[in-house]
């Protein structure tokens, strides 16, 4: 099988990190914007032909994974009060057409479903995609969202993607989207509890060592204390790797408004 991804990153998405949004609090999460401008200059370097982007946001379904399926996708931030801050990518339907044929000559695999046509990009990957486009990406983009299934499920659901990139002739990124524990401060959205901190701190020493074992083995618990839309993205994208790091890397880890933002390769 070629090895047509070239890489794949763990992204968060706080909509306070566009500028129109963000305004003043922008500079409470520096490092952030900083990574994301350094990892996407990288990517984009890189030179893929279509970017794969897990988004938590979307439509979440109990068992299906679903697909953005019209040919444009257009980002939306009205609701974030930036109506202004928006742009289009093209949707990559050759990956789609393989991804369903594979889909239908297995039994055993999950559902996908086709998001409704029209549905804007939500934030967890418009995001990601601003500073992409940003740093001057021009390519195909195909955007999944993840579900309610198991572990398993997710890890296998990644490498079936891979396995997709792999029967078409194009160089891929893959860019799980998500936030870490939303409850690392008393003063954080959700509320406060210790076991965020334990969450993101598993999060970032298993990408600094390279070694994914014990985030997917993570205590249900402490997962479920923490409150976070990462795991699921994490999970696919291990399954992308076929569970072994290949350019981990830690750009940035901070948590300036109680939700932890982590930007790595992975
Ligand atoms: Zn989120």
């Amino acid at each position: 099988m070629t090895n047509n991804l070239l890489i794949t990153a763990l992204l968060p998405h706080p909509p306070i990190i566009i500028p129109d949004i963000g305004k003043d609090r922008i500079a409470d999460a520096q490092a952030t914007v900083d990574s994301m401008k350094e990892i996407s200059t990288q990517i984009v370097g890189l030179n893929p032909d279509t970017i794969v982007i897990v988004t938590p946001h979307s439509i979440y379904t109990k068992d299906t994974f679903t697909f953005y399926t019209q040919q444009e996708l257009t980002t939306s931030f009205a609701n974030f009060g930036a109506p202004q801050v928006q742009f289009s990518v093209e949707n990559d339907f050759d990956f789609l057409k393989a991804l369903d044929k594979q889909i239908k000559d297995r039994k055993d695999l999950p559902k996908i479903g086709g998001i409704k046509p029209g549905t804007p990009l939500d934030h967890g990957s418009g995001v990601p995609l601003y500073y992409l486009i940003q740093a001057g990406y021009k390519g195909k983009v195909v955007v999944l969202n993840y579900c309610a299934l198991s572990i398993k499920e997710h890890i296998e659901f990644g490498k079936l993607l891979k396995q997709t990139m792999a029967q078409c002739d194009k160089k891929f990124a893959f860019i799980a989207s998500g936030d870490l524990s939303h409850k690392l401060i008393e003063s954080a959205p959700a509320g406060f509890h210790p076991d965020g901190k334990t969450f993101d701190k598993i999060f970032e020493e298993s990408i600094k060592q390279g070694d994914y074992k014990n985030i997917v083995n993570m205590d249900d618990f402490i997962r479920k204390n923490a409150g976070e839309c990462a795991y699921n993205s994490m999970m696919m994208a291990i399954g992308v790797l076929n569970e072994t790091s290949d350019k981990n890397k830690v750009f940035s880890y901070e948590g300036p408004f109680g939700v932890g933002y982590l930007v790595a390769t992975l």
